[in-house]
């Protein structure tokens, strides 16, 4: 088997100045199942009249997954859905053929910290109706030492209530103390491994925030040790077999898909009006003129 494969996330900006690390996509590796775009945003300490703002903008082809660690969120969305998103919580957002959405601190010059990730929808999927669905409360046990909360798919006995359309599996593990555990894998599913607070020690490989640690295929079982309070989010899936385009907020199959949703969005078709409420002004995309986009797996 060979070895985990680490892979250092990139620093960048969401809305107006929130920094957040990406570690997928990434040159090394594209997707980790149907997870295609994880960022890590925060921990940061806004400054006063400062917070996360980012104005209206349509997604295609995905779900947007909200997981919240410090800080409240509002969403607002062109199916009228207006929803805070507090510590420990999910919002997952199915955007299918097409959905708009906005997200503000509920207060500026507090603490935000998220995980924003994306999961592709199989073909099958990638058409359907837009949704929206928060989810307070989500499975916890006690994996030895530490507190284990299935976000996704099914893990440790327990199912998560997400709403996915893939084989995929979402586990954060956070400790206050040293912990040690053993985790059970699904020997079908790759795996991505993000520490979000703290340093952990991976089978073996000591991980901290700003990097990925990713594994293939046919393991079994995952070591995961801290030894004092840190946080892991583990991410699986089975290797997603669709070739697909990432570009902007969009996922699709073709480069004319890309250019109706943008046409659609500068029109104002197809993804509706989402409900007032943020200051921040609407994303334009940028240009697609000229760029051959590249598919993706
Ligand atoms: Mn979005």
């Amino acid at each position: 088997m060979n070895p985990p494969q680490r892979i250092a996330s990139r620093a960048a900006i969401v809305g107006e100045d929130t920094p957040i690390t990406r570690a997928l996509p990434s040159r090394e590796r594209r997707m980790v199942g149907a997870w295609c775009f994880l960022d890590h945003a925060g921990p940061v300490q806004f400054k006063p009249g400062a917070g996360l703002h980012v104005g209206a903008h349509p997604h295609i082809g995905l779900q947007t997954f909200t997981w919240m660690i410090e800080g409240e969120v509002t969403h607002r969305d062109s199916l009228g859905y207006e929803q805070v998103i507090k510590p420990g919580q999910v919002n997952l957002m199915t955007a299918g053929r097409g959905i708009a959405h906005t997200e503000d601190s509920v207060q500026d010059g507090e603490r935000l910290h998220a995980a924003q990730l994306w999961i592709a929808l199989p073909d099958a999927e990638r058409h359907r109706e837009p949704g929206f669905c928060n989810y307070p409360e989500l499975p916890q046990l006690n994996a030895d030492g530490f507190r284990a909360t299935v976000i996704a798919g099914t893990a440790l006995g327990q199912t998560a209530p997400t709403q996915v359309y893939s084989p995929l599996v979402g586990i954060d593990l956070t400790s206050e103390h040293s912990a040690h555990t053993t985790l059970p894998l699904d020997g079908s599913f790759e795996y991505g491994a993000l520490v979000l607070r703290g340093e952990a020690v991976i089978e073996g490989e000591l991980v901290r925030p700003g990097e990925l640690l990713y594994f293939e295929p046919g393991r079994h079982e995952l070591s995961v040790q801290a030894d004092g309070p840190a946080q892991v989010l583990l991410l699986g899936g089975q290797p997603f077999g669709e070739e697909i385009l990432l570009w902007w907020n969009f996922v699709a199959r073709t480069q004319a898909e890309m250019e109706a949703a943008v046409a659609d969005w500068e029109a104002g078709r197809r993804f509706g009006t989402v409900r007032a409420g943020t200051q921040a002004a609407p994303l334009q995309p940028p240009s697609l003129a000229g760029v051959q986009l590249r598919s993706h797996r």
